[in-house]
């Protein structure tokens, strides 16, 4: 299958109102090139460095999304381009990004990265580490960021119950957190959930952002 004829049964599946990021990791810009001639402009990357190569040689059109984690040391190569970073897990992170956006003159978009999966290794905030950040005076004080909503990334697992399960507890978070402290804020809106195995699960359980990448471009 071409990447072109991916890209249009996924998009026949996806809602208008829920919006496909095409995760181009590991594949060359050549490939990525193929997917914009097909029409798409929305592109996910896990490693700062090749975001940058890739933003460098590719039209300027392009929205980059940021899903990997992220060290503080590697915002830098980021900041002046990324359209969003899904994958905020630390107050100490949100600084850093924070500082980027000030010297670059923006806000920067983000989503807080939770953790929902069985697994130890994925990074991200449970609700109450969540909660205390976003209640930090250290927290009022970031201007150059907007928390626009959440991230998650379920179990690698066939058991579909509980892949919807763990959607379903973001969800819970992202309305929890809204009513909380985003009330008043239109633009707190994203629920970024879904991948290639699960992505028509998220979608079912509120997802706004798929992440797709091996369904669009094959194996890595
Ligand atoms: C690689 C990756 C994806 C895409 O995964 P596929 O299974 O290839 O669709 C989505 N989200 C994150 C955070 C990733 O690292």
């Amino acid at each position: 299958m071409s990447i072109q004829s991916n890209l249009t049964i996924i998009k026949a599946q996806i809602p208008e109102n829920v919006k496909l990021i095409a995760v181009s990791k590991t594949k060359p810009a050549e490939i990525v090139l193929d997917a914009y001639n097909a029409g798409h402009r929305v592109f996910g990357e896990n490693k700062a460095q090749e975001m940058s190569a890739k933003f460098v040689l590719l039209p300027k059109d392009i929205e980059w999304h940021f899903i990997g984690h992220l060290q503080t040391n590697k915002v830098k190569y980021i900041a002046p381009f990324a359209h969003m970073i899904h994958s905020v897990d630390s107050l100490k992170l949100l600084n850093e990004i924070n500082k980027h956006g000030a010297a670059n003159n923006k806000i920067i978009n983000c989503l807080l990265q939770f953790h929902i999966a069985k697994e130890e290794t994925k990074f991200g905030f449970d609700y109450e580490e969540a909660d205390a950040m976003l209640n930090s005076s250290e927290f009022e004080n970031l201007t150059n960021i907007r928390i626009a909503g959440l991230m998650g990334m379920a179990t690698f697992t066939d058991n579909k119950d509980q892949v919807k399960k763990e959607f379903a507890m973001l969800r819970s978070y992202f309305e929890k957190l809204k009513a909380n402290y985003y009330n008043s804020d239109p633009l707190f809106r994203e629920i970024s959930m879904g991948m290639s195995d699960d992505y028509q699960i998220a979608i079912q359980q509120g997802s706004t952002m798929v992440r797709i990448g091996t369904a669009i471009f094959g194996t890595r």
